[in-house]
Parts: C-alpha cells; structure tokens; sequence
C-alpha cells in the first residue's frame, strides 16, 4: 500500500500529471510525430565533426516567460549551437561597446546572400548585419576581455546566464572549425584590412570558432528565446542575461536576417524572430511569451533545419504565433499551459 501524500507532495504531483497531459505538450507531441519520418535534407559535412550528427535526432522544446517548460522527442540530445551564437554576441558587444559602436562597425540590412559570403558594404566597408559570418567575426571582435582566455570565459558566462547553467566548448568541433574554417579566416583578415576590425584578428577567430562550438539542447534553446521573450532575464533562474535596452536590438535582427537567405520566407509563414545553425538548432520568440527551441540536423539547401522550419510553421500556425496575426481565435499557447494566464483572464 503506497503511503499517504502530504498536500503539498499530493500537489505537486497533480501539477505534474496535469503538465504531462498538457494540450500544449499533446500538440508537440502531434506535431512531432508528424515531422520525424521526414527524411529531407542533408547533415551539414562542410566541417568535418557535424556530419557525425545522427540524422533521427529531433527534439522540440518551449519554455514560457513564467519559466514553464514542454519538452518532447531527442530535447537532452547536446549539439553545437553555431550560428544560433551570432545575437547573444551581438547582445554581449552592446552591452560591452554601447550601440553607437558596434552599428560603426556592422550594420543592420539583411543581405539575401549565404551566410559565409564574402561581402562588405561598399561605401562603410562594414558587413551588412551580425547574422552573416562577417558580421559576426566583426561583433566577435567586439566582446572585451584583457586576452583571449578571458573573453572566451564571457562569452561563455554570457551563454550560462541565457541557459541558466554552465556551458562547455565541444572540442572536437572546435578544432574541425579551427583547423577547416579558411573562408572565416579569408572574411577576417579582409576586414582586417578595411579596418572594420582590430588587429587580434587571429584571437578573435577563435574565440568565433569557439562561440559556435558551444554544446546546447533544444531545451536550452528555448530557455535562450524565454529569457529574450521575458525582457532579457532568464525566467527560471531570474538572472538577467542581457540588459533590457538591447532586446529589441537582438529581436530585430534575428526578425529580418536570423534565418539565413529564406529569412523573407520565415518571416511570411512564421513571423518570429529567430535564429538557426548549421547544428540543426532553431530559436524562435514569441516576444512576452514563450522561447522556442527545435533540433534536428538534416538541413535544407538554405542551411536551417528541415524539421525543425516544419515544426515551427505548424506551431505558429495551431497557436496564431505569427507577431502580425489578428483575429486569430484559436488555443491561446500559454493558457493552455497555465490556465490562469489564459487569454482574457487577466
Ligand atoms: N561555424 C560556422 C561557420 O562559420 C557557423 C555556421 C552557421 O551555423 O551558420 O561556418
């Protein structure tokens, strides 16, 4: 006979059988089930170490600006965050150098172009916007530190504030970057010579080899758009992440260039800012709402993951998540959550 629980236990546990029959996470669950058997796209191999990625994996995750959480599929399976780095440090050259220098040194136009393509705006020389290689190779440089062991640690404390635990460098990606990455060296050492950056151009390469070697889950990304979605602090460990002047910055550029050359396609069908990675991960934010983490690593001819544009595009459109959506009267995703946040109840 199993022994009496004490109202607060009993409590809890009611909460939790109430979480796991969630609508919310039965709607994951759906939607999950619907996009694994995909079997488009391609594992990215250009750095040797990412083709190693299992092409099953899929994990989906969203975290709510009250710290709620939904996990479901592979949501524990670690990857390499890659360029889903490139606004967290963009927000970390902000907070270091202020808004007037960093736009000196990186603009804020989408390009059209692949993300490692080799183009500087002809009349500033400046790349066109921190979510191209070039852009983020010249925000790279703008993270302070006395050298280079002391900037790769803030940069590694700022993405533990986001996650809300500490994060690692896989080695293994970081030396197949470091060892393949030329054409960031190329884009580097030309900035260099427009003087869009400083001279530790060889430091700050590697400390952008090692920003997109950060080992991530899908849980962490969505606790990385929650913490955006919530005004810049972490909603589960109430750390603030990055100062709330410069959220609108980041949401901004992921809106209009996060989602490498289909960003205009994204935005029309989910009308999110976000930010994917070669890794197969995606943030999406529902600003004031929720984060949304997706992971899988078969990638469309663009470089975002196929399942996880899949499973955002049916998100978006069962909860009416597009930023321009009116009228829309179906669930209202965080009342499903937490009905007494439901839409209408105050
Ligand atoms: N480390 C990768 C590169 O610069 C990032 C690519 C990405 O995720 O877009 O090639």
């Amino acid at each position: 006979m199993s022994t009496p629980k004490s109202g607060n236990a009993l409590d809890a546990l009611l909460g939790r059988m109430k979480a796991a029959a969630s609508p919310l996470r039965e709607a994951l669950l759906e939607i999950h089930g619907q996009y694994a058997p995909v079997m488009d796209g391609v594992v990215a191999s250009y750095i040797p170490e990412l083709a190693l990625a299992d092409p099953n994996w899929f994990g989906l995750s969203v975290v709510t600006v009250d710290g709620q959480s939904v996990d479901v599929g592979d949501h524990q399976q670690t990857f390499t965050i890659q360029s889903v780095s490139k606004p967290l440090i963009f927000g970390l050259a902000l907070e270091d150098q202020g808004r007037e220098a960093v736009l000196a040194k990186v603009g804020v136009e989408p390009t059209g172009e692949a993300f490692n393509s080799i183009e500087l705006d002809e009349v500033s020389n400046r790349p066109y916007n921190p979510m191209v290689n070039a852009g983020a190779i010249a925000t790279a440089d703008l993270v302070a530190g006395k050298d280079l062991p002391d900037r790769v640690k803030r940069m590694l404390a700022m993405f533990g504030r986001y996650v809300g635990h500490p994060v690692h460098v896989d080695n293994g990606v970081y030396m197949s970057e470091r060892s393949t990455g030329h054409r960031n060296r190329a884009i580097g050492h030309l900035m260099l010579n427009f003087g869009m950056i400083s001279d530790r151009v060889d430091d700050t390469l590697d400390l952008y080899f090692q920003q997109c070697s950060v080992l991530v889950t899908a849980h962490d990304l969505a606790m990385v758009g929650a913490t955006l979605a919530n005004g810049g602090v972490n909603p589960v460990t109430g750390e603030r992440a990055l100062r709330q002047e410069f959220v609108r910055d980041l949401l901004s550029v992921m809106y209009t260039c996060g989602m490498y050359d289909s960003a205009g396609q994204w935005v029309y069908e989910v009308g999110l800012p976000a930010k994917s990675g070669v890794g197969g991960g995606i943030v999406a934010v529902v600003p004031g709402k929720l984060g949304i983490g997706l992971f899988s690593p078969p990638l469309d001819s663009k470089g975002n993951s196929v399942r996880g544009v899949g499973a955002c595009v049916e998100l978006a459109r069962r909860f009416g998540l597009h930023l321009f959506e009116s009228g829309f009267t179906g669930p209202d995703i965080v009342g499903e959550l937490n009905p007494r946040r439901a839409r209408g109840s105050g």
